[in-house]
């Protein structure tokens, strides 16, 4: 066991749209680092100047914060081991790169692109494995110091040892062997001075002390390379976690950017932007992916506080998970229903007023008990509750036709309605319903047919909240007038 305090980190590259997959990476991390009180850091790798996109990194930051994964250090908020963002670090990594190079870890590469290119081609035709073929290997540590210094073209390249072989461990998957003869002389610090991957997050994990790696696993066949790189400075090694792969929903491969494109066609998205936007709610999204390779029983609900209090980096698991957005549905419609009045209130409310519509506080309260157990989403509440805002309804007159009857017959029992509940002292559940449900007896009709005119003559839709709690938050006032107009509406159709 590492008895230093725990630190951890997310280091995304700022190269594209956060998905899933990055909130778990930042999720998991986060986690160890809560449950056992210790560190947790963003560090930004955008050291790919080709890849970089100038508004992930906003996105990143605003994704986390939207999931309530805080950071402790980080680019915006500092830190004792900054900065945070790595185009900012060039110095550092010159410097460690040059002094691997004077341990005889490293050397000095003067090969062109060019005839590069050309060996690796000939390796290809040859059916070899495409590597550095050694020329600047042994190069003299003075020659290779003059010939960088006065502005030849250089990268910086690891000094893989030719014999022996090395074993790494990964957390989850154990330890591993890899015979060295396996391996490239990989560069380390690219022509642009800026370091490659496997240079600056192994000196940077060093400097910021991160005593766990919790990252995709993409990186487990690089992490051979990166043991020596670390053996070679003589460095503490972290903890290894790769975590698993995502799979499509199907199960079937890898999640691709096609299937990314076609969940968005389908409503449904892999990017925590758009998930955001579609209505789902943090806590239903964290508990989704927490899920997503965390060996703990699959329904479970857990807010934030109750993985922090349960989690433990052993019960990860390396097997792939398959996306599955109905479980997410599920999550978000258990963890909506778990939300106090008040905050969900002020969740939705956004909704109407993105609508233009005007939003009374008060009924908008009384509105929550009504439609909470049929959100999925938050924008579901349009559709339950939008017209609750509206100062008319517009019932599309067939609607207001009941099953199985003319529109003549339904105006004469919305008059019958009528008559009773303007002679009721108010409309409440308990007032109402008992007359109504009397009055549907003795016209020898089902509820359906009677309640349904009544649907939709005083909400405008077919499908509503339970009516007489409604006709209660509008007032018999209008309850009443909404009527009238649907009898009018039915007699001039008969
Ligand atoms: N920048 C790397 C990536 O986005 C980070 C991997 C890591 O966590 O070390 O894949």
């Amino acid at each position: 066991m590492d008895p230093r305090p725990v630190r951890t980190r997310f280091a995304p590259s700022p190269t594209g749209r956060i998905h899933i997959g990055n909130a778990r990476s930042a999720l998991y991390p986060f986690l160890l680092a809560r449950h056992t009180a210790g560190t947790f850091i963003l560090r930004i790798e955008d050291t790919d100047q080709k890849r970089f996109s100038p508004t992930a990194e906003q996105e990143l930051i605003d994704s986390l914060h939207w999931l309530g994964i805080n950071y402790d250090e980080g680019p915006d908020v500092g830190g004792p081991c900054g900065p945070y963002r790595q185009t900012e670090r060039r110095a550092i990594y010159h410097e460690y790169a040059w002094k691997l190079v004077e341990l005889g870890h490293a050397f000095p590469c003067f090969c062109s692109p060019n005839r590069l290119e050309k060996v690796r081609k000939e390796q290809m035709k040859n059916k070899q494995n495409p590597r550095y073929d050694g020329t600047c290997r042994n190069l003299n540590l003075d020659e290779g110091r003059r010939r960088a210094a006065s502005g030849e073209m250089y990268v910086i390249r690891f000094k893989m040892p030719k014999e022996g072989n090395i074993t790494t461990t990964d957390l989850l998957r154990g330890p591993s062997t890899t015979e060295n003869s396996a391996l490239d002389d990989s560069v380390l610090l690219k022509s642009d001075g800026l370091p490659t991957y496997h240079l600056a997050a192994m000196v940077d994990d060093h400097l910021m002390e991160i005593t766990h790696v919790i990252r995709g696993s993409e990186w487990l066949p690089s992490l051979p390379l990166h043991a020596h790189i670390i053996r070679a400075f003589g460095w503490e090694e972290p903890q290894f976690v790769h975590l698993s792969v995502f799979l499509k929903p199907s199960g079937k491969g890898k999640m691709s950017k096609r299937e990314a494109t076609e969940a968005i066609r389908d409503g449904h998205s892999i990017f925590v932007g758009d998930i955001k936007d579609l209505g789902y709610i943090p806590e239903g999204v964290l508990n989704w992916i927490v899920l997503m390779g965390w060996g703990v029983p699959e329904g479970d609900v857990l807010t934030l506080d109750d993985m922090i209090a349960r989690f433990d980096i052993h019960n990860l698991t390396p097997s792939p998970a398959a996306i599955n957005f109905a479980k997410l549905d599920h999550f978000n419609a258990t963890h909506i229903r778990l939300l106090q009045t008040g905050d969900l209130a002020a969740r939705i409310k956004p909704y109407f007023l993105r609508e233009g519509l005007v939003v009374d506080d008060a009924k908008l309260l009384k509105i929550i008990p009504l439609i909470r157990e049929r959100l999925v989403t938050l924008d579901d509440c349009l559709a339950f509750a939008a017209w609750f805002f509206r100062d008319n309804v517009e019932p599309k007159p067939a609607d207001l036709v009941a099953k199985n009857l003319t529109a003549a017959q339904s105006a004469g029992v919305a008059h019958k309605a009528y008559e009773i509940l303007a002679a009721l002292p108010e409309i409440t559940p308990g007032i109402a319903e008992p007359p109504m449900r009397l009055l549907v007896e003795q016209l020898g009709l089902g509820p359906n047919q009677v309640f349904g005119i009544l649907r939709v003559a005083v909400t405008g839709q077919t499908v509503s909240p339970p009516l007489f709690e409604s006709m209660e938050i509008v007032g018999k006032e209008k309850v009443l007038e909404r009527t009238r107009t649907a009898i009018k509406i039915l007699e001039k159709m008969g």
